[in-house]
């Protein structure tokens, strides 16, 4: 009985049609209640806005991700955010990169060092970090110097690109929720990715919503 209704009341496991052999795992002390109140709900789930095609990136284009708009948004909620949008920084909008100084990263202008927007996107963390504990998971825009999850360029003062890693937005959020799931569009190509996401993203809901107060 129970899993039966595991894929008709959390259908986005229907997806890749998984075996939850998994599900019994994580539920095996829970009342029927809060069962409920974990499957009924659609997972959340947070999205750079240029994925799911809105032209808000530097130069006005946006990269439209069909699986994300088209399936996923099917069986999750889906919440929309664009870091630079929301600091102000209009589109389109001068090309910024990550810069390392010592141990302080800043977000300066790609052709114009003199534009810094490091204090500008930190505000926007502040604002958002409410939104981010309601979330399940987060698909971030790759290489991008706020929302990229492990290969945006990082650049020394000199200009040459000294390593990669996580934009400024994803830093912030590795660093106030470090078992979040994040991934990149990149990552999400091929079935692998997108099983390996949905995993965690169910195990991360059930142990969210399972400390919530009841
Ligand atoms: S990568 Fe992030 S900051 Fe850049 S346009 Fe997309 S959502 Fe906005």
């Amino acid at each position: 009985m129970r899993n039966e209704r595991k894929t008709k009341r959390f259908p986005v496991f229907q997806l890749h049609h998984l075996d939850f052999a998994e599900y019994e795992l994580l539920f095996p002390l829970m009342s029927d209640e809060k069962e409920d109140q974990i499957c009924l709900e659609k997972p959340v789930i947070g999205v750079s806005r240029c994925l799911l095609g809105d032209r808000v990136r530097y130069d006005g284009s946006g990269e439209r991700t069909p699986w994300i708009v088209e399936i996923l948004s099917t069986h999750c909620d889906l919440l929309p955010l664009c870091p630079e949008v929301e600091a102000g920084l209009g589109v389109p909008r001068p090309p910024v990169r990550l810069v390392r100084n010592d141990d302080t990263l800043a977000v300066v202008g790609r052709e114009d060092s003199s534009l810094d927007v490091t204090e500008a996107l930190s505000r926007v963390w502040k604002d958002r970090r409410n939104d981010v504990v309601g979330m399940d998971g987060l698909i971030l825009k790759s290489r991008s110097p706020s929302c990229g999850v492990a290969d945006t360029p990082v650049f020394s003062e000199t200009g040459t690109e000294s390593t990669r890693g996580p934009g400024v937005f994803t830093r912030q959020c590795v660093e106030a929720f470090p078992l979040l799931p994040l991934i990149d569009e990149l990552s999400l190509e091929n079935e692998v990715g997108r099983v390996s996401f949905l995993i965690q993203v169910f195990r991360y809901r059930c142990r969210r919503l399972q400390a919530l107060p009841h």
